[in-house]
């Protein structure tokens, strides 16, 4: 993948993860990672289609993963997919916590673990400097 390619995805996720949403400035330590969609080993391509920008936890956790079971339901439920998705169709903000509203974003919201005590814990410290939005 190339630089431009590379800068194109960052852009066009305004610097911040395409799952949890944080902010590149929030997390300057840990550099987001360009992350396929559809990983390579299922076949997923470089197009930009199948690229996203992702945080390093999300990416960390995502791996290959494409599908996980619905913690409500037990279902097995492919995860929330930034180019073909809504975040907001999926996802809401309750305060620190980001909580899945279809089965889509619980199963990508508990897989991906938005709501460890990590997690929720930068988000409480960034509620309270205004920087969460
Ligand atoms: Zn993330």
């Amino acid at each position: 993948m190339d630089h431009t390619t590379r800068l194109e995805v960052r852009n066009r996720a305004g610097n911040r993860c395409e799952y949890c949403r944080l902010r590149q400035q929030h997390e300057e330590e840990n550099p987001f990672h360009v992350e396929h969609v559809i990983a390579q080993q299922h076949g997923g391509t470089h197009d930009l289609e199948n690229l996203a920008l992702a945080c390093s936890w999300c990416n960390a956790i995502k791996g290959p993963n494409l599908a996980s079971l619905d913690p409500d339901s037990g279902e097995l439920t492919r995860l929330y997919h930034p180019r073909k998705d809504r975040w907001e169709d999926h996802f809401r903000r309750d305060g620190a916590f980001i909580l899945g509203h279809t089965d889509v974003g619980r199963t990508t919201a508990w897989l991906l673990r938005f709501n460890d005590a990590d997690n929720l814990n930068q988000r409480h410290l960034l509620l309270e400097l205004g920087e969460l939005d």
